[in-house]
């Protein structure tokens, strides 16, 4: 059985300019160097709006900080005459290891429907980064009750081409659109159950490698309180992703604790 690191992951969404986004490391690096402060169990990751990388990555790297960084978004394309888009190489190029694909924001506000998001999921890999692949009901699904398989049918429809090892790259975030910003948390039992669902797929699809190398997060209202009991609901959630309490240095670090 190979043992998952759990993945604390912090999405700023279009929020912390350069500067906020330099004080919010520095203040994150004082909180997680204390000695007192253990959360060498899980790996740590900011994910800043594209124009506050480059600080992250300056901040990160001069005080070789145990911090990990990526995007929210990746153009399909390379190169070339695609005004206002960014490639993934030129994430990799500046030390990003992961990109966030498929948010329910994107999906929402953008053009991104399966196709694309299966694009940019190979061009982050191709690229040599780890996609986290984004899925999870909105509240009529809920209602109807077909939550578990409209989550487990967007992780088919976006890698059932992928190879094994391809897919032993991804991260998987369960989001249940409902939860997120809502401060309507999933209950442990929600977040357990579809992340063994999205497990299962995975073990059904590909091999036990896959199935058991593959992080699941759950997103959606993560804070302090709640990061606990979430984490003890079973074993197939492997850390978070984390929006609105993300923009806290103290909250987050603390969730990134008690993961
Ligand atoms: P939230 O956002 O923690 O503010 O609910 C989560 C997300 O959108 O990834």
């Amino acid at each position: 059985m190979v043992s998952r690191k759990p993945l604390v992951a912090g999405n700023w969404k279009m929020n912390f300019d350069h500067i906020e986004a330099t004080y919010f490391v520095q203040k994150l690096a004082w909180i997680l160097r204390d000695a007192h402060f253990s959360y060498r169990n899980c790996e740590v990751m900011l994910m800043p709006p594209f124009t506050s990388i480059r600080s992250v990555q300056v901040l990160i790297e001069s005080d070789r900080l145990k911090l990990s960084y990526g995007a929210q978004y990746v153009s399909v394309t390379n190169q070339g005459a695609f005004t206002g888009d960014v490639s993934a190489d030129m994430l990799a190029a500046l030390g990003c290891s992961y990109v966030l694909v498929g948010h329910s924001e994107r999906r929402k506000y953008h053009p991104e429907d399966d196709a694309n998001i299966v694009d940019q999921v190979r061009a982050v890999l191709a690229a040599g980064m780890k996609p986290i692949l984004c899925v999870g009901e909105s509240f009529e699904e809920r209602r109807q009750g077909i939550e578990l398989e409209y989550a487990v049918g967007q992780v088919h429809d976006v890698t059932r081409d992928l190879s094994d090892q391809q897919a032993s790259e991804l991260v998987i975030a369960y989001e249940p659109v409902w939860a997120i910003g809502s401060g309507m948390v999933a209950t442990p039992q929600i977040a357990q159950q579809a992340a063994s669902a999205i497990r299962s797929h995975l073990r059904s699809e590909y091999d036990d490698n896959v199935a058991d190398r593959v992080r699941i997060l759950y997103g959606g209202s993560v804070n302090p309180s709640n990061a606990s009991e979430l984490m003890a609901s079973g074993r197939d959630i492997d850390g978070f992703l984390v929006g609105g309490a993300a923009l806290d240095a103290e909250q987050f670090a603390t969730i990134a604790r008690l993961t």
